[in-house]
């Protein structure tokens, strides 16, 4: 079943979607294919586009195992075939989109992080350079300063791996 390729075929109106290989692993179809794009649509909008229009109509799943699947597709409609290349080309658009949104957060992400830093080293810095009178001020200052280092190095660690991926 996985490596056969299937369509869906109403009789009624001589025509048919591609939904080419089944995957029973994720349970979907891999969808329409753009030869473009050399890729499958990978969701099932063709196939809702066929089942609404053809609403009340018998449907028929066959394969290319089937002896009627090759004249089904030399004979009959391949629905919405024109559609097919400025679909895809819609969705690689709307994924470099949001690849793009997600470079820009990651970036301001990033700058936020290091201004948070500036802050804490300014911090830091204010902390060393404060006498202590007491034994206990030195303990105190002590601890600010490791807390404060602590953070620096968490954020150092955080900017880095940002980057590296
Ligand atoms: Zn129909």
């Amino acid at each position: 079943m996985y490596t056969a390729t299937n369509i869906l075929v109403c009789e009624q109106d001589e025509a048919y979607t591609v939904l080419n290989r089944y995957n029973p692993k994720t349970h979907t179809f891999e969808g329409e294919y753009s030869l473009l794009h050399n890729a499958y649509s990978q969701n099932s909008y063709f196939l809702s586009r066929f089942l609404m229009d053809h609403r009340g109509h018998s449907l028929m799943l066959i394969d290319s195992e089937d002896e009627r699947y090759f004249h089904i597709r030399r004979t009959y409609r391949h629905e919405r075939e024109e559609d097919i290349e400025r679909y895809m080309e819609e969705q690689s658009e709307q994924r470099k989109e949001e690849e793009n949104d997600l470079t820009a957060k990651q970036s301001i992400g990033q700058l936020q992080l290091l201004v948070v830093k500036k802050m804490i080293e300014q911090q830091r810095e204010s902390i060393q350079n404060q006498e202590s009178h007491t034994e206990r001020d030195t303990y105190v200052l002590l601890g600010q300063d490791f807390a404060y280092g602590w953070s620096v190095n968490t954020i150092n660690r955080i900017v880095d791996f940002g980057n590296i991926s």
